[in-house]
């Protein structure tokens, strides 16, 4: 199959949308990958990563506006799954370093399982 995307090479969400490492992968399409933070500080805390490398959103083009509904909307689906559609969850952009962004390849936080 012919690769959409092109990866940075030292970008570990490239790394980790295009299964080179051994992380347990929730979901994936064509689009996005879903994946567990390693380092959670909520019960549920999801990172949704795109498998394009967007640097932040400030990168963001208008052709990635589909990209964009996805990740919402697989976010939805997630938050469901882990039983925090009903009590209720956080979807978070982090946006540069100043906006506590620490890897700089887009991804969406989905946060919550607090009662
Ligand atoms: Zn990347």
């Amino acid at each position: 199959m012919e690769e959409p995307y092109t990866m940075e090479s030292d970008c570990l969400f490239c790394k980790i949308s295009h299964g080179q490492t051994p992380t347990e992968i929730l979901f994936e399409n064509d689009t996005l990958v879903v994946f567990k933070d390693i380092n959670p500080h909520a019960p549920v805390l999801l990172l949704f990563v795109p498998r394009k490398h967007i640097r932040s959103v400030n990168d963001l083009t208008d052709e990635d506006q589909g990209i964009l509904s996805e990740l919402i909307v697989a976010a939805k689906k997630m938050a469901k799954e882990h039983g925090v559609a009903k009590s209720g969850y956080k979807l978070i952009f982090n946006v540069e370093r100043g906006g506590g962004q620490v890897i700089f390849h887009l991804h969406l936080h989905l946060i919550g399982g607090w009662h």
